[in-house]
């Protein structure tokens, strides 16, 4: 376990249908040493879909715990990696879209878990219910088609859709289905955020893998077992005028999930503004 490449030549499983391993595999194999080998015809819908047909069986984290499991029992290993996704608006603003990306890594030899994380605005992730083809097709501009794939549905009827349209003709062939077939003459257009169908999502899914390989790569400094990360913050920095403890973070805390060492990493000021002080600037 205290080994720097104890992941070196071993087999990491992962499960996805949607070419994945483009992104996954080059980070993952290139700081490790092991070696991604890729499940594709499982049917991952099963942990849920983004058109939500099927709703995913618990948090992001959880099913990414899930898909790794099932990835390394298929292809019999003792090493797995998954990635789950999520969309919605910015958790301060709702008008921002938001893309969180995990690349999740299992390890049953060593009983660790290693998660890396890509969390940001650069996303296409939108819908829109059109009635005329011009608002559709400005929307399909915006959303970057055909190069990103779009999904239509009768804006009435969203149970029944055309997915991964990938060109004009098959857009304009899907909105005009969607409207005849819909109560209020609307087709409901979406972005397409399956990870084939999604270049910008794949790029953030590269960003996620990444940063597992750097997490990965962070080792306990007194057992050596990979994963060493920040996984709280304490608060209360002081204020520059009063000297009370603000809100502000006073220090980061990292664990280790093996030994259970702690390190605290003060957070490189002494003060807070006292605009952050809730009695000096209330
Ligand atoms: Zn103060
Ligand atoms: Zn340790």
């Amino acid at each position: 376990m205290g080994d720097d490449r104890v992941l070196q030549g071993r087999r990491a499983a992962l499960l996805t249908k949607h070419g994945k391993e483009r992104v996954i595999a080059p980070a993952l194999e290139k700081a490790t040493g092991c070696r991604v080998v890729v499940h594709s015809s499982y049917d991952t819908d099963l942990y849920g879909t983004f058109t939500l047909e099927t709703a995913r069986p618990g948090s992001q984290l959880e099913t990414a715990r899930l898909k790794a499991k099932k990835a390394m029992e298929l292809l019999d290993t003792d090493l797995g990696v998954a990635s789950e996704g999520s969309f919605g608006p910015h958790p301060g603003n709702p008008f921002i879209p938001w893309n969180r990306e995990l690349v999740l890594l299992i390890d049953d030899a060593s009983r660790l878990e290693v998660c890396g994380e890509y969390a940001g605005p650069e996303t296409n992730y939108g819908q829109l219910a059109a009635g005329d083809w011009e608002e559709a097709e400005a929307f399909a501009e915006k959303a970057g088609f055909p190069g990103h794939f779009l999904i239509v549905s009768p804006h009435t009827e969203k149970a029944a859709f055309v997915k991964g349209i990938s060109s004009w003709e098959k857009l304009r062939e899907a909105f005009l289905w969607g409207t005849a077939r819909s109560a209020d003459g609307c087709a409901l257009v979406q972005t397409d955020m399956r990870a084939h169908a999604n270049p910008t999502r794949m790029a953030n899914i590269k960003r996620a893998a990444e940063d597992l390989a750097r997490r990965i790569a962070q080792k306990c400094p007194q057992c050596r077992a990979m994963g060493f990360a920040v996984v709280s913050c304490q608060r209360g920095l002081p204020c520059a005028w009063c000297g009370l403890p603000t809100h502000e973070v006073k220090a980061k805390v990292s664990t280790c999930q093996n030994c259970g060492f702690t390190r605290e990493t003060p957070a490189g000021r002494e003060h807070a503004d006292p605009a952050w002080c809730s009695f000096c600037n209330p």
